[in-house]
């Protein structure tokens, strides 16, 4: 049997983030709700025919803010999902939810469905940064909703935090985590903030005022080093876990493994073709199909997508398992070029593995564009 992951996106929110460039539309009626719920059962039902071969491991319904449907919305498609798709039974199905968007009785149903891992959008503790992105929700919303997630059964809870806000400092970055961590939750995302261009952040130009670039760094890695104190072990660029609560279903991309999306904006990458839909929500709710680009990709390329991905996992790049997957010599390759980074604390290569450090992390693209440029 084939491993698969499948991607449901639920393209909705109350409002629009000010640095939110995510294919999610703000303020739909309930009706929109519905039809979109039958428009992606009748996805799910179709693409299904295609996957008789695989088995689902990781299911993930992001956003959006995929807990604005009510449960029973939600539990319908993972219902078509169970009924569709052979769901291995240990399989972990999460469900990205906003602060103060779902409440103890809708997080026991949807737990009582199958959702057993939950992925909470929090991104600052201090309410001026939460203001300054433009989130609707305070720090005590998040926790309350954490709390009832737990109460209600999700012993596997993960939370996103974001780095470089404005107003941000050092100090308030840790005190983030340090009230996070309090929480205890599994798992921890800690993305930089990137300013898109079609974002009101992006149109502020020099009245978009960030932490400087010592600051960002400083909360890079003290923060790192704070949830490791913490337990939380760093296994991605961005991501800490405690052990066994990696996220399965975001290492499927890491690990280049095929996983298939669903909705508007949605990728996938599936029979060795890389596939995504547009943004056109109107005509996914008219059942038209929305694919908006298509490749297959060469050995070359899929090797060098592998590297730019593993390189993102502390694990990094085996060269043997290399070597087993793309028919050439990683350490011939690249070798020569990762040994310069060795001394100066970017890269680690012990026996037949090559990773970054977390130095080698905040400086990933350096280290990747010369790599890759290496290869061509
Ligand atoms: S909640 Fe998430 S998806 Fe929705 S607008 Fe904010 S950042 Fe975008």
């Amino acid at each position: 049997m084939k491993k698969l992951g499948l991607y449901v996106h639920i393209p909705f929110c109350r409002s629009k983030c000010l640095y939110c460039d995510f294919c999610s539309f703000p303020n739909r009626a309930e009706s929109d709700f519905t039809a979109y719920v039958d428009a992606l059962c009748r996805d799910l039902r179709t693409t299904a025919a295609r996957c008789t071969a695989h088995t689902v491991e990781t299911v993930y319904f992001g956003g959006g803010t995929p807990t604005l449907l009510p449960p029973t919305l939600l539990n319908r498609i993972l219902s078509e999902i169970f009924a569709c798709y052979r769901v291995s039974p240990d399989a972990e199905i999460t469900l990205e939810c906003n602060p103060a968007t779902a409440t103890k009785q809708a997080f026991s149903e949807l737990r009582e469905a199958g959702f057993n891992r939950i992925s909470i959008g929090l991104q600052s503790a201090d309410e001026r940064e939460l203001r300054a992105l433009g989130r609707l929700h305070s720090f005590a919303d998040f926790e309350r909703t954490f709390r009832e997630a737990r109460e209600a059964g999700f012993s596997n809870i993960s939370a996103d935090v974001m780095l470089g806000i404005p107003h941000q400092t050092k100090e308030s970055h840790l005190q983030t985590l340090a009230a996070l961590a309090a929480l205890a939750p599994e798992h921890i995302s800690a993305y930089g903030l990137t300013v898109e261009s079609d974002t009101p952040f992006g149109k502020m130009g020099d009245r978009l005022v960030l932490p400087d670039e010592e600051t960002s760094r400083e909360m890079y890695f003290e923060g790192a080093q704070l949830l490791e104190k913490l337990g939380y072990r760093q296994y991605e660029i961005s991501n800490f876990a405690k052990t066994g609560y990696e996220s399965r279903h975001n290492l499927k991309y890491w690990n280049c493994e095929e996983y298939l999306g669903f909705g508007p904006a949605a990728y996938s990458d599936f029979g060795g073709t890389r596939f995504g839909n547009s943004r056109d929500l109107s005509a996914y709710l008219e059942g038209k199909s929305i694919l908006a680009e298509s490749e297959s990709p060469s050995l070359g390329e899929r090797a060098e997508e592998y590297i730019m991905l593993r390189l993102r996992l502390a694990e990094g790049v085996d060269c043997q398992a290399f070597a087993n997957r793309f028919g050439f010599d990683f350490d011939a390759k690249f070798g020569k070029t990762l040994r310069k980074y060795v001394f100066g604390g970017f890269v680690k290569h012990t026996q037949n593995k090559w990773a970054l450090t977390r130095e080698g992390f905040y400086v990933s693209n350096t280290i990747l564009s010369e790599l890759l440029d290496f290869s061509s």
